[in-house]
């Protein structure tokens, strides 16, 4: 990917940033000085790198598992809208699909489960007595289960792909996950259209639709290629 500058490496795997990056951060602080000044704008923009904290862990743990089957990680990018665990390649049983897709928000929901033993450890109530604890236990429930969203390019979608691939042929597996995302795109468009404070979701259904076909795309090629491979080979 163009213009990214490597900020760190953990497990071998170079984390980097778009050069968009900065962006969200810009919104978040100007969001925040807008609604209370300084202190909200720096709370604001602390709030965002937490989140891209946690996005890290996710994608962290989608690469961990995908090493675990043989499959170089190349990087971990940012991007304003979340992360991407770039592989070299896609895993080859469903079962391994299946497995590196779960293992980003496994960390997610593990990290939640870390969270409130903390905040129950240290006795306190769950009713936002611990701000930062809580809205970091949030965060996580909240990446961990938007994440499990069936529907490219969310890690939802991949999963289902990978339990439809264990009775249809890849392409069609494909195909069938895709047209699932879409009408969840579809309907993520109409609440949005319908409820003007779930602003967000209209944006998310143009990603999901435009995922969607992309993923299509990219398996008929890689199909094509093995195909021509195969001819190749033949002759
Ligand atoms: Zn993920």
């Amino acid at each position: 990917m163009k213009y990214t500058f490597k900020i760190a490496s953990y497990f071998g795997i170079p984390v980097r940033i778009h050069i968009t990056f900065p962006l969200i951060l810009a919104a978040a602080g100007a969001e925040g000085w807008f609604l209370g000044g300084v202190t909200d704008a720096l709370r604001g923009v602390l709030l965002v790198l937490i989140v891209f904290v946690c996005v890290i862990l996710h994608e962290l743990g989608h690469s961990l598992q995908a090493r675990r089957f043989g499959i170089r990680v190349r990087d971990i990018v940012l991007l304003p809208i979340g992360g991407v665990a770039r592989a070299e390649r896609l895993p080859e049983k469903p079962s391994q699909e299946i497995a590196v897709a779960i293992s980003g928000p496994l960390v997610n929901f593990v990290l939640a489960g870390v969270l409130a033993l903390v905040i129950w450890a240290r006795g306190d109530q769950f009713e936002f007595n611990d701000r930062f604890l809580t809205n970091l236990l949030i965060i996580n429930l909240v990446l961990g289960l938007f994440n499990l969203v069936p529907a490219f390019p969310m890690d939802g979608g991949r999963i289902l792909r990978g339990l439809l691939s264990t009775k249809l042929p890849y392409p069609a597996a494909t195909r069938l996950a895709k047209d699932v995302g879409q009408i969840i795109a579809l309907a993520f468009a109409i609440l949005g259209f319908l409820n003007t404070k779930l602003v967000v979701l209209p944006l998310i259904a143009v990603a999901i639709f435009y995922g969607a076909i992309t993923e299509e795309r990219l398996v008929k090629a890689r199909a094509e290629n093995a195909a021509r491979h195969g001819r190749a080979r033949d002759n």
